[in-house]
């Protein structure tokens, strides 16, 4: 298998060759040149399979340049009832028939990225390992990213993380889970500012082109297309837990901001799952919502950004769109590279009068709904009076539309993005007492911490990183 970058400026490269890079060098993203298809009998096989062999069924037609026997290992060694707290890594919660939940939040930072990442973590460790080379991450987060991150690259050799995080504007909960990690080769920076400002110090140390050579600077965004992968995986797990046989269909939805997790199920769907919808969801920030319902993809400004009680949907445009664009368009890298030309030009694109836009709906069985800070309020209490399971806010905008696009002929599955402990405030809000905390994340907050406090200087960073590298 190899991979080809979406403007279509990139000679193919093997998986092991882009899983350690960002944009491809064109600035497109890789996709590979076809999809791997399970027809209904290999989909039978596999219906009995456990999470690991699942996994490596799957990963193993993407990652064809990793030896069969490297690949069981790492993906053995990742997806472990020590750290997804079952067997199952991501079990189906039936709500009543033909509504369910599938639990993808029950790694080590209570959230869907640790499914991908923590393979990701292993994934790295190998390829650098084999190169005899190092990676240090350097990225900033608000939350979630970059714990996955950390949690994912501790203690694995030959990588280093860097994470910026605005000083005391995180979570108490968010910023002990991140800061009480203690391995040497993660490193917390907080930063005296706020968000925007960490990701402008991000640009600047990553666009001085030199300094990023010579200290090895990489980013584990949600961009990365073994990321993408690893998550095609539990589609296919929801899917075999929820029907009895092949000639059943089911809908997905999914709670959406940089379009990595609902990609992965449409890339399900391409490779032969039978899947009748996949069902955006967004909060307030909607560009999603709007391209699926008007066909016009508009770039939001930060200062159009909102500020959410489901942060980690808080975006203003969606990373990893253009790879379902490339799709729609037939592989025509060339529409593409302008279609995104003209959104640095002109902010946005229009595809309601191309010829294609309809597969959108009838090929690829996109739907979409939006949903605001009072329907997560009524979502979560509904659900917890109803089926008395507590949600969190993001699973709580995926069940909100969800409810509203459900067909009665057709289970359907919200996928749970994150625990309710993470974001205990609103969970308060809404039902009036606090989410129990998973075993070991009880005294969270009383662990010792570690981290490093900076000014808004990308010099003070790339200082402390030269200092921590030595190179
Ligand atoms: C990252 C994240 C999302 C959005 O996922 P995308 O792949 O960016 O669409 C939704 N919910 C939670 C809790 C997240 O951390």
């Amino acid at each position: 298998m190899k991979y080809v970058s979406t403007r279509g400026g990139m000679a193919p490269l093997s998986f092991s060759q882009i899983l350690l890079g960002g944009l491809a060098t064109d600035g497109g993203l890789a996709m590979p040149e076809s999809y791997p298809r399970f027809d209904a009998e290999q989909q039978q096989q596999m219906r009995g399979m456990s999470y690991p062999q699942l996994a490596f069924e799957i990963l193993s037609r993407f990652a064809t340049d990793i030896p069969a026997d490297h690949l069981r290992a790492l993906i053995a060694k990742t997806y472990t009832r020590e750290t997804f707290r079952s067997d199952d890594i991501t079990p189906l919660k039936t709500l009543e028939p033909g509504l369910h939940i599938l639990e993808l939040s029950n790694g080590p930072t209570l959230a869907f990225k640790d499914v991908a990442m923590q393979l990701l973590g292993n994934l790295f460790e190998y390829v650098l390992d084999k190169q005899g080379a190092e990676l240090n991450i350097l990225g900033a987060t608000s939350g979630d990213t970059g714990s996955a991150a950390e949690y994912a690259m501790r203690g694995k050799h030959g990588v280093r993380v860097f994470m910026l995080s605005p000083h005391q504007k995180m979570s108490p909960f968010q910023t002990a889970q991140m800061f009480s990690l203690q391995d040497p080769n993660i490193f917390n920076i907080a930063v005296r500012g706020v968000f925007d400002e960490c990701q402008d110090i991000v640009k600047a140390v990553s666009n001085d082109l030199e300094f990023k050579k010579r200290q090895k600077i990489g980013t584990v965004n949600s961009i990365n297309w073994a990321r993408v992968t690893a998550q095609v995986v539990y589609y296919f797990k929801g899917y075999f837990a929820a029907t009895k046989n092949n000639d059943q269909r089911v809908s997905f939805t999914v709670p959406s901001g940089n379009f990595g997790n609902v990609l992965a199920g449409h890339i399900a769907k391409q490779m032969g799952l039978p899947i009748a919808h996949l069902v955006v969801a967004t909060n307030e920030n909607d560009v999603l919502d709007e391209f699926f319902k008007t066909g016009v993809y508009r770039a939001r400004a930060s200062s159009e950004t909102y500020h959410t009680s489901s942060p980690s949907m808080d975006i203003s445009k969606a990373s990893n769109f253009e790879r379902f664009i490339y799709d729609v368009l037939d592989q025509d890298a060339k529409a593409v590279r302008e279609l995104w030309q003209k959104v640095e030009r002109e902010g946005s694109f229009d595809l309601s009068l191309h010829p294609n836009f309809a597969r959108v709906k009838t090929l690829y069985g996109f739907q979409s709904g939006k949903s605001t800070h009072a329907n997560r309020l009524n979502t979560i209490r509904d659900v917890y009076q109803r089926y008395g399971v507590m949600i969190d806010t993001h699973t709580a905008d995926g069940m909100k539309v969800a409810l509203e696009q459900r067909d009665p002929q057709v289970p359907m599955i919200v996928l749970e993005t994150a625990l309710p402990a993470k974001f205990a405030e609103t969970i308060s809000q809404a039902i009036g007492r606090e989410p129990p905390r998973p075993a070991g994340f009880e005294n969270l907050e009383t662990l010792p911490q570690r981290f490093a406090v900076m000014d808004a200087s990308a010099q003070q960073v790339k200082d402390f990183i030269v200092g921590q590298t030595g190179l």
